[in-house]
């Protein structure tokens, strides 16, 4: 597999590459050189297989010869040992659950590839994940990278700005998992990583990498549950589907969109955001302006500067694809609390960002379509503001129970390189 550098086409790299590297020359994102497309055959064919086997297909068409398709598919299988199930909510709607894995978010899918990947890819070099995250990656990449052997993960993260249990979540593993509270909001985190990687001293000390959502193997990832939601679909309903997609930093939707490209029946996109809308605002007048971040109750989706968004109007330059196609709304909090309560009546308790996208689709749903929206996380990710909306309590899911009474092993520190430089820089492999 061939990509290149959005900034710099002349940068290109092999996927092992790109994964190790994350990001290219001037902070670019890696693309895919050759869009993969399966005939409709070939589609109807997939569709029929199960989930790890028809991933197999999908991300092999993607990653060639680079890893031997055997040991990509016992990469697929180590990575998705859990169900992304279509639960019905309305006649005309359905939801396609993503929280089923070990963080209870969607970003447990591409964590977990890319620690996979990364395991085959490394070698025995020690690397230093470094990451920044408004909540739900943070958890996905220290959970799928913990007790890995020669990796240690650095994650930043928004000091007050993530749900208590979210944090308790992943910053209370400790081992090779170092977790920090950053006095500033999750732009400010992402700045810092960035400068991180821009410091070639500190990059080649520690063997930096990203695990974002920039990852491109987190990307591809991703892919592959948008083949299992229409695998779930009834076949007369596959013609006529609208995919809303909850979005702060636009992996997810880029990943829906590359299955649109792959020849996946998707009639169309909707991009949802909370008030952190520089995107609708950009596709109604064509202006790129980010405003200040402001906090919400989907706090996921706390992203002004979403960095996948060059990757999307790349795909949509090489396929001619005219961006005016691109769905989109916004969501304030009293709509998205009136949404959630909403989508209780009809029997189906979510969380949020769920009800962002839940919102926006059945705003524009039109006559004989069929509606999916992406449920991110599970709604006890988002216990108190859901509790507090819907006045009653939410059980405890396992995997945030066991951890709800552990001590916090977070660091802290402000939103300054300098003292970030300093604390990583202690955590250099001494071997080096
Ligand atoms: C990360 C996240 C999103 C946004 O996904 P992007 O790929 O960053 O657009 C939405 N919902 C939840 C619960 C998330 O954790």
């Amino acid at each position: 597999m061939k990509l290149y550098n959005l900034k710099d086409n002349s940068e290109q790299v092999s996927f092992a590459q790109a994964v190790k590297q994350g990001l290219g020359k001037q902070q670019g994102l890696f693309f895919p050189q050759d869009l993969p497309e399966f005939s409709r055959e070939e589609i109807d064919h997939l569709l029929k297989l199960d989930f790890v086997t028809r991933s197999g297909c999908i991300l092999s068409a993607f990653i060639g010869d680079e890893i031997p398709p055997e040991q990509l598919a016992t990469r697929i299988k180590n990575a998705f040992t859990f169900p992304a199930p279509v639960t019905n909510v309305e006649n005309d709607v359905a939801t396609l659950e993503l929280f089923h894995g070990p963080t209870l978010a969607f970003k447990d899918f591409g964590g977990r590839f890319m620690a996979q990947i990364l395991a085959q890819v490394a070698g025995e070099q020690p690397v230093t994940i470094l990451t920044a995250t408004s909540g739900d990656t943070g958890a996905a990449v220290a959970h799928a990278f913990y007790g890995l052997n020669n990796v240690q993960v650095v994650i930043l993260y928004p000091q007050g700005k993530i749900s208590p249990l979210q944090e308790k979540l992943f910053c209370t593993l400790g081992g090779n998992i170092h977790t920090v509270a950053i006095d500033g909001d999750f732009d400010d985190c992402q700045a810092l990583v960035k400068q991180a990687f821009d410091d070639q001293e500190l990059k080649q000390a520690l063997y930096l990498n990203s695990a974002n959502s920039i990852n491109i193997s987190r990307l591809l990832a991703q892919i592959c549950y948008y083949f299992e939601a229409v695998a779930q679909l009834p076949e007369d309903q596959r013609e006529q589907l609208v995919i809303s997609v909850p979005s702060g930093n636009f992996g997810d939707l880029t990943a829906g969109l590359l299955a649109k490209s792959m020849g996946l029946p998707v009639k169309r996109f909707i991009a949802a955001t909370n008030v952190n809308d520089t995107v609708p605002r950009y596709l109604e007048d064509g202006k790129w302006l980010p405003h200040q971040t402001v906090a919400t109750l989907s706090n996921a989706m706390d992203v002004s500067q979403p960095n996948n968004w060059p990757r999307i109007e790349e795909l949509f330059h090489r396929k001619s694809w005219p961006l005016s196609e691109l769905g989109y709304g916004v969501v304030n909090d009293d709509v998205t609390k009136e949404t959630i309560k909403e989508l209780a009546k009809h029997g189906y308790i979510s969380e949020p960002h769920a009800a962002v996208a839940y919102r926006v689709l059945r705003d524009q749903l039109q006559e004989g379509e069929y509606g999916l929206f992406l449920g991110t996380a599970h709604p006890a990710k988002f216990k108190e503001s859901v509790e507090q909306i819907l006045g009653e309590e939410l059980p405890l899911p396992k995997a945030l129970a066991e951890r709800a009474d552990l001590e916090l092993l977070s660091h802290y520190l402000p939103a300054d390189f300098a003292k970030l430089r300093a604390f990583l820089m202690e955590r250099a492999p001494k071997s080096l």
